[in-house]
């Protein structure tokens, strides 16, 4: 297993970084006039596909709209994420290679007693990595990857909500190995409350069952990752159900100067290693989605600086390099959105609930 795991890291190692941009299509989102169905595999610039070809005979069954909506608004299309591209979280990142990445890979090799969790939650602060994480998994398990936002989903879909989910499972199973990406899960599968309405409680309970279902048939391999920053919100019998709760916390400060040193390289700049080390201090606090915000802010300095006459002429290698002094004033700008105090609240809930990794 050690080498497979190593062949495994070695090969997402092949990735370039830099590829974090992907396109982002929700089940439930916005759907545009255009929006097509695009396979999440790297296809060939002008290569075509279409829809109803690609909904296998498996599916025949199940509302065609439905299954093509999904296969057009939730099956995602983003390039290859590795886990260098997320900076720290080590420990998360190798109990997901043993847990959750190879058995995807290898089931034949995980079975029985070495059967994988099927549900997996991901729970901190916004902007710390979670949605990186699940699809870095699904790029390293090579797996589809389906998202969904229920708080869309379920003003879109009322009253077919629950029909919706069902179909979901069964294209995310005639796609396997496959996973579905649910954000702010807290919002669709929270504490079950006296005033819920006949159709709200429907959609739970067929996630739960699916979420059954899925843990208990081997042949399925279809991976549920729920993501929220409110995972004190959770029905109990959800939580239950993601065995694997990973606490995914602030970056620490190496993980902080990784992030920047990624993001700088791409722009001419003079700042040297002891600026760059000083910056991850004072970014105490701050989450990679701050961090992200403050270099790209402070990138923009030198573009500021000019008059659009000027704009319009100037050579890429002209214009000025970005310095200590624009990161400063960005520091002044952008602030950390995350209070000490929400920490703690996630770090007395991880250590009830959590696991260790
Ligand atoms: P979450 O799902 O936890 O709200 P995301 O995974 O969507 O956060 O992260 C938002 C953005 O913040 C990412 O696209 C990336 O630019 C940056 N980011 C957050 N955490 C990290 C990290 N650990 N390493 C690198 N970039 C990060």
């Amino acid at each position: 297993l050690k080498k497979k795991n190593r062949q495994a890291t070695s090969e997402v190692d092949a990735v370039p970084t830099g590829m974090m941009n992907f396109r982002k299509k929700t089940l439930g989102g916005k759907r545009t006039v255009s929006s097509n169905f695009v396979s999440p595999v790297a296809q060939k610039e002008n290569s075509t596909s279409s829809q109803s070809s690609s909904i296998p005979p498996a599916l025949a069954h199940l509302d065609s709209k439905m299954v093509e909506h999904i296969l057009g608004e939730s099956m995602h299309d983003f390039k290859p994420v590795a886990w260098e591209d997320i900076a720290g979280l080590e420990s998360a990142k190798s109990t997901f290679l043993e847990a959750i990445i190879m058995p995807l890979r290898r089931p034949d090799l995980f079975t029985g007693v070495r059967c994988p969790p099927r549900g997996v939650l991901l729970f901190g602060p916004p902007g710390t990595g979670k949605t990186l994480i699940a699809k870095s998994i699904a790029s390293q398990a090579k797996a589809k990857f389906f998202s969904i936002n229920p708080s869309s989903l379920t003003s879109k879909w009322v009253g077919d909500a629950e029909k919706l989910v069902k179909t979901l499972f069964a294209v995310a199973a005639a796609h396997q190995p496959a996973i579905i990406f649910i954000d702010e899960v807290d919002s669709l599968l929270s504490k079950r409350s006296g005033n819920e309405n006949e159709s709200t409680l429907r959609l739970k309970n067929e996630f739960l069952i699916h979420l059954d279902g899925a843990a208990s048939n081997e042949e399925i391999r279809v991976l549920v990752i729920g993501a929220t920053n409110r995972p004190q919100e959770l029905d109990e019998a959800v939580r239950r159900r993601f065995v694997r709760r990973l606490y995914v916390p602030l970056p620490t400060r190496e993980a902080r100067q990784k992030i920047i040193e990624k993001l700088i390289r791409q722009v001419k700049h003079n700042l040297d290693v002891v600026q760059v080390t000083e910056l991850a201090e004072l970014t105490d606090g701050y989450s990679g989605a701050d961090v992200d915000t403050l270099c790209r802010y402070a990138s923009m300095a030198p573009l500021r600086s000019l008059t659009p006459d000027q704009m319009e002429v100037i050579e890429t290698h002209q214009l000025p390099a970005v310095t200590m002094a624009d990161f400063k004033q960005a520091l002044r700008v952008i602030s950390k959105s995350v209070s000490a105090e929400d920490c703690k609240q996630f770090e007395a809930w991880n250590e009830i609930y959590g696991v260790r990794h």
